[in-house]
């Protein structure tokens, strides 16, 4: 039997979850709603993260861009995803949705301007 403490971030509750895996049977305790087990759950099973970071703006007197993935990624893929995000640099004008990085990694995610440089 595996017992894994994590703290519930899906409402600002905050509950403290025991999740309990006996064998493939996962069970928790401490969360106060349903939505609680299955973050627990899903941050046990394949935990997933959404990628926010700045890139480089090649000109003008901004020098980073924020921007933000499309979609979660693998936790465990984030570090070489933000390596490949790392070598972007883009050039104004850049608007806020327009994609800086398609398909990162071949996860399905587009890394796309979370702000407009124009
Ligand atoms: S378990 Fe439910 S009530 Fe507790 S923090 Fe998570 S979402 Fe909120």
């Amino acid at each position: 039997m595996k017992q894994v403490q994590y703290t519930c971030i899906v409402c600002p509750k905050s509950c403290s979850i025991t999740l309990t895996d006996d064998n493939g049977t996962l069970s928790c305790e401490g969360n106060e709603c349903k939505r609680g087990a299955i973050y627990a759950q899903n941050e046990y099973l394949h935990p997933m993260r959404t990628l926010t970071t700045t890139v480089k703006v090649a000109e003008g007197s901004v020098k980073r861009l924020g921007v933000i993935g499309t979609a979660e990624i693998p936790r465990e893929m984030l570090g070489d995803c933000l390596q490949e995000v790392y070598k972007v640099s883009v050039c104004p004008p850049v608007h806020a949705g327009d994609v800086v990085l398609e398909n990162v990694l071949g996860t399905g995610c587009d890394v796309v301007a979370a702000m407009t440089i124009e």
